[in-house]
């Protein structure tokens, strides 16, 4: 991209490469780049609810000061780049609500890692995103600040729980945003909202600092405008951190360094089972042309099977729901977030903390989780969930025998339309069909646009890599970018 091509569109419709490009080139300072987004945020997210919370001023001083190392050569990899954190990792000084009642009051006196590690970059934070309460919910209508909406269609959802994030980016609010994905949470509302969601290898991204939901799932990850943007996050992202005892100490490659590497004799597969009932038609199509358009960059593909993909929703809807009833227990009321008004003795004051605090899907999964792990029904419920969980991973390791990626739509269905499942908790969970097995396993996979249905909403491809293949995934979701335009629609009405 040409410095002259920059200066002919808006800031908001740049790429991280073209703003860094633009800030190196003093083409416009970073304190102009951050305005330009406060105003937008301003001015647009009444629609879309993208923000929990905003923090201008903090903003506008980061963005001094990475001009201040722009001018002196000093800059890191963000510098000057705005983005926004999902409001699940903790932020020093600035709220971290994580959609939730129980945390609306709760300022961190400490960054999570990978806010760190973006602010050394010398990225500039313009707020939190809104979510799913915990990161429980594939619609974000689960949040206590109300849903976000999809700038799509905006009687539509953006999809869950990081759909602050993702209907952010899509609305070009924020360049970058970054996101969770327990199950998920960063691919489905990327498909949902026409943008690129990456969800590394389980270990890969530091969770320190990160409110934790379901601890064995959660990982961190990047939402951006392309693949080569996601590529320079993950960059910033990924590092070994002594303070997880799950954060992975693997060589750290420059993933943005072979993303231009030709995909002659990459071997790809499709899961017949991802293409069985309950898939919407157009989903199907436009994943179908997809994934043949690889033939065309050199690819082979062939069918595989992961036999116990339909066991991966219940597994699943058991283990995530165990682990949330352990890690949401320190919510008592007593030293920190939501306390009851007036409590009568310290068994009422966290029985009402905990009941005004949480809302109606988090207890759902709080009382399922804890008769899941309850001494009758541990072997029946959360031992065979485990059980299964090998299954699925021993699935991935058969097919990845055979192949080098899998490909499958991300989600089911497009976006569906706001109130449309809440009614019904099943179905909003058959939604992470496609998504689930790769937390299961430990996968990373990567969420790109691969085309519109007749009402305009976007549809997403998953690429499923092997451990610790995000180069990989980066590099075949960039070459599929580079030779088409899906990634660069936008959203109607957002200028
Ligand atoms: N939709 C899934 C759930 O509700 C996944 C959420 C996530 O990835 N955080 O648990």
């Amino acid at each position: 991209m040409s410095p002259n091509n920059i200066k002919q569109r808006s800031l908001h419709q740049l790429s991280i490469t073209e703003l860094n490009a633009g800030l190196r080139n003093k083409d416009f300072s970073s304190v102009e780049l951050t305005q330009h987004f406060i105003e937008r945020i301003e001015r647009l997210d009444t629609r879309f609810n993208s923000f929990i919370s905003t923090c201008s001023e903090q903003a506008l001083a980061a963005a001094n000061y990475a001009d201040q190392q722009l001018a002196n050569g000093n800059a890191g990899i963000l510098c000057g780049i705005p983005i926004a954190h999902k409001d699940l990792f903790c932020t020093n000084g600035i709220r971290t609500s994580c959609g939730s009642k129980m945390l609306d009051n709760f300022v961190p006196p400490y960054d999570a890692t990978i806010v760190e590690n973006c602010s050394n970059a010398g990225a500039v934070v313009l707020g939190k995103t809104n979510m799913d309460e915990f990161a429980m919910g594939s619609s974000n209508e689960n949040s206590f600040y109300g849903p976000s909406v999809n700038p799509w269609g905006e009687n539509c959802v953006p999809g869950g729980s990081s759909g602050g994030s993702a209907a952010a980016v899509a609305a070009q609010l924020v360049p970058a945003a970054t996101a969770s994905d327990t199950g998920g949470s960063i691919r489905q509302p990327a498909s949902f909202c026409g943008v690129t969601g990456l969800k590394p290898t389980y270990g890969r991204v530091s969770r320190w600092g990160m409110v934790a939901y379901a601890s064995s799932l959660d990982q961190a990850g990047p939402i951006t405008k392309n693949a080569e943007d996601a590529a320079t996050m993950l960059n910033v992202l990924a590092s070994f951190d002594k303070k997880d005892s799950t954060s992975i100490d693997e060589p750290k490659p420059d993933y943005t360094a072979t993303l231009d590497q030709p995909l002659n004799g990459l071997r790809i597969g499709i899961p017949k089972e991802y293409f069985s009932d309950g898939i919407d038609p157009e989903v199907a199509k436009l994943t179908q042309e997809a994934i043949s358009f690889y033939e065309t960059l050199g690819a082979s593909i062939k069918e595989v099977s992961l036999p116990h993909t339909q066991l991966a929703v219940p597994a699943y809807y058991v283990i995530a729901p165990a682990e949330c009833s352990a890690n949401l227990s320190r919510f008592d009321g007593v030293r920190y977030g939501y306390r009851c008004e007036n409590p009568t003795d310290l068994e009422d004051l966290y029985k009402r903390s905990r009941a005004e605090g949480f809302g109606e899907e988090v207890k759902r999964r709080i009382l399922v989780g804890a008769y899941a792990l309850s001494a009758g029904y541990y072997d029946a419920y959360y031992r065979k969930a485990q059980q299964v969980r090998r299954l699925i991973k021993q699935d991935f390791d058969t097919v990845f025998k055979d192949v080098d990626l899998i490909a499958s739509p991300t989600a089911p269905t497009p976006a569906f339309g706001l109130g449309e499942k809440t009614k019904d908790p099943v179905s909003m969970y058959l939604e992470d069909i496609y998504t689930l097995p790769v937390n299961l396993a430990g996968l990373p996979a990567i969420s790109i646009p691969c085309g519109l249905t007749q009402q305009n909403k976007p549809v997403g491809l998953q690429l499923i890599g092997n451990y610790f293949s995000e180069a990989l995934l980066l590099n075949s979701a960039h070459k599929f970018q580079q030779a088409t335009d899906f990634h660069q629609q936008t959203a109607p009405n957002i200028d």
